[in-house]
Formats: C-alpha cells, sequence, structure tokens
C-alpha cells in the first residue's frame, strides 16, 4: 500500500472542519424568479442579495435581443474568438462598450472572473509587482497568483500603504489594481488618489467596476469617470455585465494597443468558447437602457436614502456605503447566519456573508438594493430588520 495521501480525503476533511466552524456554503436552488422575488422551497422571498441593481435581468427589450439573435444565429458561439466564434453581435457590443466608457476599445470576455486571470496574467510576469487592495475581488487576487508577480496587498483604501508598497520595488514593473466599487462593502475606491499616486510612481492602474458600471456616472458609465479619469489615468479597466446590465459576461476597455497586446496573449481569453451571441445582443440592448434611463440610477439612489434613513431610526449599524451594497455589520458569522434565518423565515432572502469571503470578525448581512424594488420592499425589510434579536447589529461596528 502506497503511504501517498489521498487529495479526496484531505477535501472531505477541510469540508467537514468547515461544518464544524459553522463556515459550510451550501447551494441553494431558486425555482423561479420573478423581478425582486425569488422562489425557494415552495416559498415566495423578496430578494435582497440580487446584484441587478438597475432591474434590468427579466427586461423585455434585453429577452427579445436575445430571442431574436437565437431565432436567427442559434445558441452556441461554436468557438472561441480568435477562430470562427467572433460574430456581428460581439463586434458591436465591444464598439458599444467602449464608446459608453470613453475608450478606444472594449475586448468580450466569458466572465469577470477571466477577464481579471486574463488581465493580470497578460500584463504581469515574475519579475513585476502587483499592489492591490487587501478587499479587492477575489478573481483580482487569483490573477495576481497566475500572473508570478509579487503581490503586495495594502490595507483598505490606504493611500500612503499603497505608496509604501511600491516604494518597495521603485525599479520594478507595477501595477496597482483595485475594485471601483467593493464588492462586499459598498464603498468606492480613492481612486483620484489612486490615480496621481500611479502617476508619480509610474505604475499601471487598473480599475475593476463590477458594481460601478451602469450604476455610477453620468449615463452610468461608471466609478471612473464619475472620479473625473479617463483612459490617460486608469488605461485597465474592466467591468461586467452580469450585475446592473442584468446579462453575463465582462468586458476590458482601453487603449488599442492595450486590447491587441490581451488578444495576443490573455490565454483566458484565447483558450476559450466566445460567449453566445444572442447574450452580447442582450448586453447591448441593457447597456441603451442603463444610458438612456436615468430615473433607474434616480430609482436607486431614492432608495439608498430611504434604506439608510430607516436603518438610523432604528440605531442599525450600517456600514459607510453610499452605493446599492448596503452591508449591515454582525462580526460573529453565527449571529449573521442566524439574522438571515430569522429573515427567510419571515419572506426575506439576504445573504449572510462570512470569512473567509470576508475576513474574521466581519461576518455580515451583504443587503443590497434594486431599482426593481418598491418602497414598502424596504420598509417591510427594515421591519424585520429591527425585530431581529437585541444587540446583534446594533451598536457602532469596528
Ligand atoms: C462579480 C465580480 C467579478 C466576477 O465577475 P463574473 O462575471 O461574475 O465572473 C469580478 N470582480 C468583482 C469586483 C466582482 O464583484
Amino acid at each position: 500500500m502506497s503511504s501517498r495521501p489521498s487529495l479526496l480525503s484531505r477535501l472531505a476533511a477541510q469540508t467537514a472542519e468547515r461544518e464544524q466552524a459553522n463556515l459550510r456554503r451550501r447551494l441553494r436552488t431558486i425555482e423561479h424568479a420573478d423581478g425582486p422575488w425569488l422562489e425557494l422551497d415552495g416559498k415566495q422571498l423578496l430578494s435582497f442579495c440580487s446584484n441587478d441593481y438597475l432591474g434590468l435581468a427579466q427586461h423585455p427589450q434585453l429577452i427579445a435581443a436575445l430571442k431574436r439573435v437565437v431565432d436567427d444565429e442559434g445558441v452556441g458561439s461554436t468557438s472561441a474568438h480568435l477562430i470562427c466564434g467572433h460574430r456581428a453581435e460581439h463586434a458591436a457590443l465591444e464598439e458599444t462598450l467602449a464608446e459608453w466608457t470613453g475608450r478606444e476599445r472594449a475586448l468580450l470576455f466569458s466572465t469577470g472572473y477571466m477577464a481579471n486571470l486574463g488581465v493580470l496574467q497578460a500584463l504581469l510576469g515574475a519579475d513585476d509587482i502587483c499592489v492591490q487592495d487587501k478587499l479587492n475581488h477575489a478573481c483580482l487576487l487569483d490573477g495576481a497568483k497566475l500572473s508570478g508577480a509579487e503581490l503586495k496587498r495594502y490595507p483598505h483604501g490606504d493611500i500612503g500603504a499603497a505608496a509604501r508598497q511600491l516604494g518597495t520595488r521603485p525599479h520594478a514593473a507595477a501595477l496597482l489594481a483595485t475594485d471601483g466599487v467593493f464588492s462586499m462593502d459598498g464603498d468606492i475606491a480613492p481612486l483620484r488618489e489612486l490615480a496621481t499616486l500611479c502617476s508619480r510612481e509610474g505604475a499601471s492602474l487598473m480599475v475593476d467596476d463590477a458594481h460601478g458600471i451602469g450604476v455610477l456616472g453620468d449615463e452610468g458609465a461608471g466609478s471612473v469617470l464619475a472620479a473625473g479619469l479617463g483612459q490617460h489615468e486608469v488605461p485597465v479597466l474592466m467591468a461586467t455585465l452580469g450585475k446592473a446590465l442584468g446579462c453575463h459576461g465582462a468586458f476590458v476597455a482601453g487603449s488599442a494597443s492595450l486590447i491587441d497586446g490581451l488578444l495576443q496573449s490573455a490565454r483566458p481569453y484565447i483558450y476559450t468558447t466566445a460567449m453566445p451571441p444572442a447574450l452580447a445582443a442582450a448586453a447591448s440592448a441593457a447597456v441603451r437602457l442603463a444610458r438612456a434611463e436615468n430615473w433607474r440610477r434616480e430609482r436607486l439612489a431614492a432608495l439608498i436614502k430611504r434604506f439608510q434613513q430607516g436603518a438610523a431610526q432604528l440605531g442599525l449599524a450600517l456600514m459607510p456605503s453610499a452605493t446599492a451594497i448596503q452591508p449591515l455589520l454582525f462580526g460573529d458569522a453565527d449571529a449573521a447566519l442566524a439574522a438571515a434565518k430569522a429573515l427567510e423565515q419571515q419572506g426575506f432572502l439576504v445573504s449572510a456573508i462570512r470569512p473567509p469571503t470576508v475576513p474574521k470578525g466581519q461576518a455580515r448581512l451583504r443587503i443590497t438594493l434594486s431599482a426593481a424594488h418598491e418602497d414598502e420592499h424596504l420598509d417591510q425589510l427594515l421591519e424585520a430588520l429591527g425585530k431581529l434579536p437585541q444587540g446583534s447589529a446594533a451598536g457602532p461596528h469596528v
């Protein structure tokens, strides 16, 4: 018999450990979606956990665009972009995205995760340094690991610490990457200060605007334009199509030479099947609506304000966020989980976010708002939050 350890046994032991710590992740199947209403285990729940911030995921124009192209072109793209998968719908969407974000070109990726892996792997090599905010999305961290560059993280939003990290390797080529809107906290990165720092240090700045695109800035063009920054200050912009745009997929936008370079060397772009052309058509329709229908952003802003005011009246310790992501800190993972369960019993679906997705001791309810919510939906949620066990989320948070 070999004395080699078994990989599958080790994985099972790790899962058992997570179970012990009450951190086991579980998959739940949504039986039906209707706006903010989700059916789960035969019960109608009001959802406050989707990223459909503008309420576009079920818009008739997106559905019609998708159906039209499916009827004409079929479902699959049948190939990678560089073989024969790149269709007119992809090309049109890329042009629209470049124009929207004020950049020379855009390149589609199948998911945001792959876009970040692709950008970091293409730009960075083993001799380089990648400086990142500690609360960046997991796929930015994974992309840096894949690239082999030295990864240095700085405390959340701490410009001085970011400068010190860059200063440790003054002669190395450097990329500073940050979320535009932080996915679990909802706050906005200090983009102007980061841009100034990068310009002084000769580093390139990359912004992942998964939660800013569609929501922030004029015509929803995102956090970078909202901060008054362009392609010169932020040469690498990545954003997703699966959140405020209600579709699926992602893109990188920047100079023509950046995009051409990614096309040559971003492996998660080259070696994968292009997204279905019908999805690209649906995303184009979503961008048109997101740009034109400013009322969706105004509606979202009004809901955010209503929610914050209601929470303040109840003495709830919302984390400081001006965006659709309104986290309520519990600290203890069990308390956050118990709160999510209690809310579900009252008809609300809110996700408890626990370590390692967030730092230890910072478990929270990640409450997300959408233009699809009604005022009374919010009021009902607030009432339920107010009835949660005393002390669980009240008082100052860390
Ligand atoms: C959701 C998200 C991603 C991943 O995008 P997908 O298209 O879902 O793979 C990347 N970055 C951030 C900040 C995200 O929130």
